[in-house]
């Protein structure tokens, strides 16, 4: 019996309509070994750039019913948890990843905004900023912020100074289908900008199976570096610049305890902040904030994640020919 969330093993019918086929690594197309599995889920890695990726991907509509949810485990949409300093402090750090990376921000399309913060700070610094976010909810609240955010992903018209996938694209049942996509959307100087996990990193090697990001079904591809670069390339971008992300606490914790143990320690403690927050106990509720404020710091020495810049490739002066 097929169990729920996976789909059986052959071609997959990609966002592009072209075919993809799961035994192969969606970003260098190289062959794949059995790597990881995790609860019921397998990863299989790249022989050749080392990308993760789940050898079953999981259906579209199960992923897009998951993230209606308000409590993914990557992306928790319940408002009443948020910490808006915490959130300032972290618009802050990645503004400044992408002044760092040199892109321009007049037109900016971000795919999976999230709650919006990022967004919600360009746009207030003058961008024309347009999102897709799958979370309806979401998207309605956002479109109460100004932000102009799309009903449908083939609703995207117009062109873009810089495409934003933060946190998203490690979540695509095809990475490469959409990026293709997204690039005829982007100006002929145009950059995407993508966070995700860097799959080659040393802490990712030295957790292999209890890694904290091997996330399944929300996760579907984990990227090298190298498999980043190689499914860019594919596409004729190339990477301009790239910096480290250092990691949170939490992040360190759960892999250390385990993805089982993780997820019921996740649970209780969001359980235990909305219940402080209801009933609006001074001393526990300053107790359990303190506890989110650590679990949230950063470590500048541990970075599992990469901020990326990649750009069109210059087209070539007339006269120069590739080698054949
Ligand atoms: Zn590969």
């Amino acid at each position: 019996m097929r169990q729920p969330g996976r789909r059986p093993k052959g071609p997959i019918l990609t966002f592009d309509g072209c075919m993809r086929q799961p035994n192969i690594c969606a970003a260098c197309e190289g062959d794949v070994h059995e790597a990881f599995a995790v609860g019921s889920f397998l990863y299989v890695r790249c022989n050749r750039c080392g990308t993760l990726q789940l050898a079953e991907t999981p259906q579209q509509d199960d992923l897009r019913q998951l993230y209606q949810q308000d409590d993914t485990w990557t992306s928790s949409k319940d408002t009443s948890l948020d910490d808006p300093q915490q959130e300032q402090r972290e618009t802050r750090r990645r503004l400044t990843a992408l002044r760092d990376l040199g892109i321009g921000v007049g037109r900016v399309f971000e795919l999976g905004p999230g709650q919006g913060y990022l967004a919600r700070a360009l746009a207030a610094s003058g961008s024309e900023v347009t999102v897709f976010e799958l979370h309806e909810e979401t998207t309605n609240r956002l479109r109460d912020h100004g932000i102009n955010a799309l009903r449908d992903l083939s609703s995207l018209q117009g062109q873009y100074d810089t495409i934003i996938l933060w946190g998203v694209i490690e979540h695509l049942e095809d990475p490469f289908g959409v990026l293709s996509v997204l690039q005829k959307r982007l100006t002929l100087n145009g950059s995407f900008v993508v966070l995700t996990e860097d799959s080659s990193c040393w802490f990712a090697r030295m957790a292999g199976r209890r890694w904290s990001w091997l996330l399944p079904p929300e996760h579907v591809v984990l990227f090298s570096r190298r498999g980043l670069e190689a499914c860019l390339g594919r596409l004729g971008c190339r990477l301009v610049a790239y910096r480290s992300w250092p990691t949170v606490i939490r992040a360190i914790v759960s892999s250390a305890l385990g993805q089982e143990r993780a997820l019921k320690w996740r649970h209780g403690f969001r359980t235990a902040r909305r219940l402080v927050r209801a009933s609006q106990g001074g001393a526990r509720s300053r107790i359990v904030g303190v506890a989110k404020r650590i679990l949230d710091t950063r470590l500048r020495l541990i970075c599992e994640h990469k901020v990326y810049r990649f750009s069109m490739e210059p087209p070539r002066p007339p006269g120069i020919h590739s080698p054949s």
